[in-house]
């Protein structure tokens, strides 16, 4: 492949790299280390790997393998220029070379993408090195940037999960007159409330693990995987933003990137701080209770401050758009949207139960003996994750021929190693949970969601039809596990064996990490018997890829629920404005684009732009 004059430019990029575990410097380190010099030797069949220099290679990714060899595998950038200019590299020597067929592609040029301020800070000066991608991605695909004095738009933002920052990011940085409106407290006093949930019992309504700056993602796990296509330019630009406001680097890298909340808090104060430095108005403890609309155009939002458990008079708050990034716990707001008539599509969604194993079990699953090497998270190894997935074909499984008992997916959802199980209701009647962790994963526990695909059909089969039927389908689980728990957020459990007998835990459940504390119960009475059954079945499926994934140790935890948005805000494709109403912007997940703080902070980004181009900031593609 290196035998065109044409192709010895720019940037190849070689895969599959491998380098032994003892070999290697450790999960951190983005070094290109001797192991690797001479893995990327044999790749490329070059003679002498120590006469290989280092400068030219450049790692891009770096996950660890555990299966046979233990190993970490790496993807590598090669600068072609660069290796020329080293002695004793030629034309000529570079073009002997015989790389393995399909483990070298050619990177397109076009220069790296960066950060999004500083691809804006290009499209502004209409260089367009920057706003294009490596792979051919390209953000923008033309000029850029209307030069002219306009007046500035005032965009309302509602919500700061990772959508609507990156909403207020890329107006605020166009020019626009931003107000980002936050019904929740800045991480600061966020982190107070939670303290006071997790030993005081006392939900505050607005200010919880869903609610407050940063959205739900905040107390999370802060993983960084996405389905939406790792190497896009869109996820490159938002993780490189990411690096800017104070994450680590190997974000960019890691096979498996992962925050943890005690690095997203002090992210979160610097992401805060430059919105300001933006001149961006932002308002905590700040609720919109309304829309004000006219002849179907949005002209303001009704908001109302929180002060001292009361709540303060609604006032108006008027603006030329509003861009609703309101996440998928905001069901007061789903609501006053109905009231409006804005249209909203129920959602296929997922439901189930979160599973909790000892971490160090999990670890021998995945790692055998290697699993004395990860050491709590300060190991070479990662500490071990899982993922499984069971496909329950209604014909094969079901006896029932009931129309209602559907074909079904079962998986495990937001799995945190080293993590803990938190309370995620926004209200003190009902009962959700999810998990997070912090950035070393320490914790004893390891747990997942493990959920069961459900749809329209399953709503009705409970009497609820219409826009919200997947939200109160929802709530009612909800519901039913926290009268199960017995009230002060108790949440109801059951052991993995007890589970599959149908039967009481009446022996000592083991030790979970949820700290408000757990109820032996019985966990079948939650959700209907197809949900059940699935549940069970794929369970023993796990076992297999798994073994001892089913041992008393295990426990489930009653309910997981809001793993994404149950209904869908049409919007344009393009303008990404509302089907029903001008002027509003629906995005992120709780509008049901996204799913995970990557994707949404994608979502966020693109209708900002979209947006910026509706008022002429901005006139480019996206
Ligand atoms: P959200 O993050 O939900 O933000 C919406 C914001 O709007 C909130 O701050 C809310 O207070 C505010 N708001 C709502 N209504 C109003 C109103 N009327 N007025 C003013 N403000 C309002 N995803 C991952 O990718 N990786 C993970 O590891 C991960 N772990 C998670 C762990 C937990 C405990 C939870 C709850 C979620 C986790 N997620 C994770 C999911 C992820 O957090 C969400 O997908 C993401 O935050 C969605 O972003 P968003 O901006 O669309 O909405």
């Amino acid at each position: 492949i290196f035998n065109e004059k044409s192709q010895f430019e720019g940037t190849w990029r070689l895969f599959n790299l491998a380098v032994p575990l003892d070999q290697d410097p450790g999960k951190d380190s983005q070094e290109v280390s001797d192991a690797l010099l001479q893995s990327i030797a044999e790749l490329l069949k070059f003679p002498v790997a120590l006469m290989l220099p280092r400068e030219p290679f450049s790692v891009v990714r770096k996950s660890f393998d555990a299966r046979k060899e233990p190993k970490f595998v790496h993807t590598v950038d090669m600068d072609v220029q660069k290796l020329l200019s080293l002695e004793p590299f030629s034309l000529e020597c570079i073009s002997q070379l015989k790389p393995k067929v399909g483990h070298v592609e050619r990177v397109h040029d076009g220069g790296d993408f960066g950060d999004l301020m500083s691809i804006i800070r290009d499209c502004k000066e209409n260089k367009e090195g920057l706003a294009k991608g490596k792979n051919g991605h390209s953000i923008f695909s033309n000029k850029l940037y209307k030069k002219q004095d306009i007046k500035k738009p005032k965009i309302a933002v509602v919500g700061s999960g990772p959508s609507g920052l990156f909403s207020a990011l890329v107006l605020a940085e166009l020019g626009a007159d931003v107000t980002l409106i936050e019904r929740g407290q800045p991480v600061e006093k966020r982190g107070r409330d939670i303290g006071a949930l997790i030993v005081r019992r006392i939900l505050e309504l607005d200010s919880n693990f869903c609610f407050g700056e940063g959205g739900a993602g905040t107390w999370s796990d802060g993983k960084l995987v996405t389905r939406i296509g790792r190497n896009s330019g869109s996820v490159i630009a938002v993780m490189r933003t990411l690096v800017q406001f104070g994450a680590t680097k190997q974000i960019l890298i890691a096979g498996k990137p992962h925050l943890g909340t005690d690095r997203l808090v002090p992210l979160l104060r610097n992401f805060r701080q430059h919105l300001q430095d933006l001149g961006v108005t932002i308002k905590f403890g700040t609720r919109v209770d309304d829309l004000h609309i006219e002849n179907g155009h949005v002209l303001g939002v009704m908001i109302s401050e929180s002060a001292d458990e009361l709540r303060l008079k609604s006032q108006k708050l008027e603006c030329d758009a509003v861009i609703l990034a309101v996440g998928h716990s905001a069901r007061d707001t789903y609501q006053m949207l109905l009231s409006h008539n804005v249209e909203l599509v129920p959602k296929d969604f997922a439901v189930g139960l979160r599973i909790e194993h000892p971490q160090e079990l999990i670890n021998k699953i995945q790692y055998g003996e290697l699993a004395s090497e990860v050491c709590r998270g300060r190991g070479k190894v990662p500490v071990a994750d899982y993922k499984v997935a069971n496909y329950i074909d209604k014909d094969d499984f079901y006896e029932s021929s009931d129309s209602k008992v559907a074909s079904r997916s079962c998986y495990s959802f937001c799995m945190c190693p080293g993590g803990q199980v938190v309370l995620t209701s926004t209200n003190p009647s009902e009962i959700c949970i999810n998990g997070m962790s912090f950035s070393r994963r320490a914790s004893r526990w390891a747990n997942a969601a493990l959920v069961v695909s459900v749809t329209m059909n399953d709503f009705e089969a409970l009497n609820y039809y219409g826009p919200l039927a997947g939200v109160e389908f929802q709530t009612e689980f909800e519901r039913r596990a926290a009268i199960m728990g017995g009230g002060n957020f108790v949440v109801p459990v059951q052991t993995v064996p007890d589970f599959l007998e149908n039967k009481l835990s009446v022996t000592s459940v083991p030790p979970s990490s949820y700290r408000l504390g757990v109820k032996a119960s019985n966990l079948h009475l939650l959700y209907p018997s197809h949900i059940i059954e699935a549940l069970k079945h794929s369970l023993a499926t796990f076992d297999k890829e798994l073994p001892g994934f089913i041992c008393n140790e295990a426990l489930l935890h009653g309910v997981e629920t809001r793993t994404s948005s149950p209904i869908q805000i049409p919007r344009d494709i393009d303008s990404y404005e509302s089907t029903s109403v001008k002027g509003l912007y629906p995005v992120g997940e709780g509008a049901g684009y996204a799913g995970g703080i990557i994707s949404a902070s994608v979502d966020g980004m693109h209708a900002g732009f979209a947006v910026a181009k509706k008022f002429n900031l901005f006139d480019g593609d996206v």
